[in-house]
Parts: structure tokens; C-alpha cells; sequence
């Protein structure tokens, strides 16, 4: 395939590997394996070392993808955080489901709790099973979530055994940890209040006090123009809660150690664990020890940091031996934001590598994500693959692992990629649907890739089409010159629309 000339040292390993590992194969899937999902957040194509990154150094991600396999086709199926994380949980493309848009953080939970969700079909093989990290799919049942009483439906509800949160985002209010749907040190005579209208009371903002505002934190109150907290301003407002507020420059420390923990105490099961990072997404505020630690300010630092929390996961599972008998996943929930367009010029980091757009947007900078895998003796090393893969490819993925059969109206659009992660050759997807914009923006938009063509269907009801083999900047809208293929991309599309699935 043009433009991946990388993928000759990959397939130069992997055709090594196939030489001698059936056996491998064998001994390795005998028992049901851990699975361990890393989801990073905004992580852009070109924010790794293994994806051509050279300003800032991730060893530990790198490693994963010299272990394992990497794709240059992966992605994430919505170019913003809650539809991803609604589909790697459930299977299902985000929009088929009405509110699964980008949540505030008072919405109640936005996954049905009759839908089997990765978590729930783990479970039922015998796995435990926790979410660590950034949530984003919403808490509660009916209205606006009750921060200050156990939580009536969340992860629990949705089969994880273990859950501790952020519930929404860094820079959204609540700034709480929420542990098994309470949360964590809540001081019931100061109780949490919030709003995503108007501001509560005396309230601090960067209008009213900006000597608040960290100095490093200052301009960015035009996005986040709700409560200043630990010195940082956020979207919504919200009072009380004082003792249980978070500490930023500690959130990556605290994760860690959370999924550190889950991992020690289930070594002796199958466990599953979906670990969600916080990092790269706004605030960055990383821990003062990766301060100047990237030779890309702030941000990138703050990925050092994410892959320091990724090394202390791979080192804690050598450690007690599962190194082998567990499948690590990594991969974004959508590409880097446009606001870090800037350091191409400043620092020669181009946050997403050679794509076109960014977070939000239609073009393959908001989707398409570093991806990757690792495990050992089934997964050959060093592999890189251009198949296309999703994370919504997670839950049937598992499935298999776990050797259970979903039912046919579980999961519908996810497809099990055991296939490509043993031979790296092997196609598993014929086309991937993805999403961008948000509602009522003209660029909202889905997005369907079959093979080299890409159309984008917007909401305004143009279409635009590229050629993703020869033109990967799609610089070169094809719509006019090739309507024949567009109808086709089209009518596909409609096709998974109408269906209601795309799984077969
Ligand atoms: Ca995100």
C-alpha cells in the first residue's frame, strides 16, 4: 500500500514469526488470558515514538507495539471522547443511540442497562472485572446525577466489579473521584452542587477571580469559563465537595496506582481491566517530576507521563509472571486537538503525524489513532499492520477470548479481531463507520472507509471523498470526479444505518 513503506520491517518480523509459533499459539490460549484495554486520551497519530514521534519519548509504549502488533489503520469510531468510550463498551456504534454526544458532567448514564456490555460478557466467563479512569458515559438513572448518595447506575450496573472514576472530564466539574458509584471523601455536610447553566452562588471564575487562575492555566477560561478549581478553570459549576476534590498534578499517580492495585489482587484470575487515562486531554497539569521532562512543553510531558503509567502496568504484570498470559490493548479515544496545531512550528511535533484535521473534525486526524496490541506467543512481534480495526472491535474481541458466544442482538457492530492480531495480514474489516462534529454543527458528520475510499457524509448533506491510498492528507476532495463511487459509499452507508448492525 502506498505511503506505508514502514511496513516492510513489520511484515519482515511477522513472516519470522510465522515460521515457528503454532505451538505458541497453542500454549498461550489454553487458559483465558487477562485482557487489559489502555485507553488513552486525545492522543494524536503522530504523538508516539513507534508512530514517528522524536521530541517526546514513550519507551514504554513504543514497547508494546515492538512486543506486539501495531496498526496504521486503526481507529477510534467517533472523533470525540463519549462516543468512542460508548462504543469500545458496548459494541455498538455510538450513533445509533440518541445522547451519546459529548456529556456534561451531570448527565445520567447514556448505555441502556439491558445491553450486554464487554464488561457484563467478561464477567459472565468468570473474569474480573473494573474500569479505572476517565468514565465519560454518564452516572445515575433518569436526571441529573446525585453526587452526594451511592450512585443508582453506573459501571456496577453495567457488569465492571470494580470501578474507580473520573466521572466525567479533567476539566469538567465534578472534580471527584467516584469508587464503586460513591464518592471518594465526600464530607456529607458539604454537599456537592453543580450546574452546566448558570453559576452557583459566589462560585469562582476567571471573570471574577483571575488571580485564582494558575499562571500556566490563564486564557483558557474562554472554553472553560465555569468554576476555578486547584487554581484551573472548568466547564460547569459547582460548589461544596471540598474534601474530596482531586489533586491534578497527582490524577496520573492515583489512576496508576488504582489499576496497579486491581491488577495485585486478581493475579490469580482471569481479570479485565479497562484502564482510561486521563491523559493527554485538557487540563494539563502533569506531575512536577515530568515538568520539562519532552522537548514539547507542557503537552508533551504530559504524554511522558502517560507512558510512564503505562510502563508501571507492563512492569506490574511481568512482575507477577502474567506478561504472557495477557493481552494489552492500547489506542486513543479520538486524534489530537487543533489547538496543539501549533507545535509543528515550534517544536517539530506534529501531533497528528501526517493526517489531515483534528479532534472533532471529519478528516482522519480526528479518527484514526495509534492502535495496538500485545501478546505474547499469539501475537507475532514487532508486526505492523494496515488492516483496517476499531475500538469497537473490543467487545467481540473479548468474547472470543473468553470463548463466549454473543448473542445476536449484542455488540452489533463489533468484529473480532483474534484473526489479525495472528497473522497481521488478515483482513477483519471490510469497511469502518466513524463520527465527528457534534450535534448541530455543520461539520457533523459519519464518516465510512471501504478499502482505499473514504466518504464523508455531513449533516448539511454534502459529501466529500477521498482516496486514502494515494492522497492520506486528503488533500483532494474526488466527490465530482468519481459520483459513482460516492453513490456507492453512500448506499453502504445507509445500508449500516438502516440495518442496525453491521456485524453479521
Ligand atoms: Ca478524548
Amino acid at each position: 500500500m502506498a505511503g506505508f513503506g514502514y511496513l516492510t520491517t513489520g511484515l519482515a518480523a511477522m513472516l519470522v514469526w510465522l515460521g515457528g509459533g503454532e505451538s505458541a499459539v497453542g500454549a498461550a490460549e489454553k487458559a483465558k488470558p487477562n485482557i487489559v484495554i489502555i485507553l488513552g486520551d486525545d492522543f494524536g497519530y503522530g504523538d508516539f515514538g513507534c508512530y514517528g514521534a522524536t521530541k517526546i519519548k514513550t519507551p514504554h509504549v513504543d514497547q508494546i507495539a515492538s512486543q506486539g502488533v501495531r496498526f496504521t489503520s486503526g481507529y477510534a469510531t467517533g472523533a470525540t471522547c463519549t462516543p468512542t468510550r460508548y462504543a469500545l463498551v458496548t459494541g455498538q456504534y455510538a450513533w445509533r443511540r440518541a445522547g451519546t454526544h459529548i456529556l456534561p458532567g451531570d448527565a445520567p448514564l447514556c448505555i441502556s442497562t439491558n445491553m450486554p456490555t464487554i464488561a457484563s460478557v467478561l464477567k459472565q466467563a468468570g473474569y474480573q472485572t473494573a474500569v479505572v479512569g476517565k468514565w465519560h458515559l454518564g452516572l445515575g438513572s433518569g436526571g441529573p446525577t446525585d453526587y452526594n448518595h451511592e450512585i443508582d447506575a453506573g459501571p456496577r450496573t453495567l457488569g465492571f466489579d470494580y470501578s474507580f472514576l473520573v466521572p466525567a472530564t479533567g476539566d469538567r466539574v465534578p472534580c471527584v473521584y467516584v469508587e464503586n458509584h460513591r464518592v471518594v471523601n465526600l464530607d456529607t455536610n458539604d454537599p456537592i452542587h453543580l450546574s452546566f447553566k448558570a453559576n452557583l452562588g459566589d462560585s469562582p471564575t476567571a471573570k471574577t477571580h483571575l488571580e485564582l487562575v494558575r499562571p500556566t492555566h490563564r486564557g483558557e477560561d474562554e472554553i472553560r469559563a465555569g468554576t476555578i478549581i486547584n487554581g484551573i478553570c472548568r466547564i460547569g459549576f459547582m460548589t461544596g465537595g471540598r474534601a474530596a476534590l482531586w489533586q491534578d498534578d497527582s490524577l496520573a499517580d492515583t489512576l496508576t496506582s488504582k489499576a496497579l492495585a486491581f491488577i495485585r489482587t486478581n493475579r490469580s484470575k482471569p481479570f479485565f481491566l479497562y484502564f482510561a487515562t486521563h491523559d493527554v486531554h485538557a487540563p494539563l497539569a502533569p506531575n512536577p517530576r515530568f515538568n520539562g521532562t519532552s522537548q514539547c512543553g507542557k503537552r508533551g510531558d504530559t504524554v511522558q507521563q502517560f507512558d510512564w503509567c503505562v510502563g508501571q502496568v507492563l512492569d506490574t504484570l511481568q512482575e507477577l509472571g502474567l506478561a504472557d498470559d495477557t493481552l494489552v490493548i492500547l489506542a486513543s479515544d479520538n486524534g489530537a486537538g487543533g489547538e496543539y496545531a501549533w507545535q509543528e512550528k515550534e517544536f517539530g511535533h506534529r501531533v497528528n503525524g501526517p493526517l489531515r484535521g483534528f479532534k472533532v473534525t471529519p478528516y482522519e486526524g480526528g479518527t484514526r489513532v495509534p492502535f495496538m496490541a500485545r501478546w505474547p506467543g499469539v501475537i507475532p512481534p514487532a508486526a505492523v499492520s494496515d488492516q483496517v480495526v476499531a475500538l469497537v472491535d473490543c467487545l467481540a474481541t473479548a468474547a472470543a477470548i473468553a470463548g463466549v458466544s454473543l448473542p445476536t442482538n449484542a455488540a452489533p457492530d463489533s468484529v473480532n479481531l483474534l484473526p489479525v492480531f495472528r497473522d497481521p495480514r488478515q483482513p477483519v474489516r471490510d469497511h469502518v463507520i466513524t463520527q465527528s462534529g457534534v450535534p448541530s454543527h455543520p461539520a457533523c458528520a459519519k464518516q465510512i472507509r471501504v478499502g482505499q475510499w473514504k466518504l464523508i457524509a455531513r449533516t448539511d448533506g454534502r459529501h466529500e471523498l477521498y482516496d486514502l491510498e494515494n492522497d492520506l492528507a486528503e488533500s483532494k476532495d474526488l466527490a465530482e470526479a468519481q459520483p459513482e463511487i460516492v453513490k456507492r459509499l453512500a448506499a453502504r452507508l445507509e445500508e449500516a444505518i438502516q440495518s442496525g448492525h453491521t456485524r453479521n
